[in-house]
């Protein structure tokens, strides 16, 4: 009987593992995608420029007119 909990015990820790380690992957392939359309100049993100994490510095024409919109700039 102990043996079965070891072995479950084995399982769960293993899932465990394996589960933050296919995040951490997850995490850092969409970290590297977005570095590399940054430096690319490309946009990162399909939403609205409102949102997005790097509008103060964006230089695509989509983000210069949200962020002059958004400062009262328009025309
Ligand atoms: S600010 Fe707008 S255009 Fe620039 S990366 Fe973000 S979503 Fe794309």
């Amino acid at each position: 009987m102990k043996n079965k909990t070891n072995r479950r015990q084995l399982f769960r820790k293993s899932m465990r593992y394996l589960t933050l380690g296919v995040i951490g992957a997850g995490g850092g392939a969409i970290a590297a995608k977005r570095g590399k359309l940054v430096k690319e100049n490309k946009c990162i993100s399909d939403s609205a420029c409102g949102g997005c994490e790097i509008l103060d510095e964006c230089v695509l024409p989509r983000g210069m007119s949200a962020r002059r919109v958004m400062e009262g700039k328009n025309g």
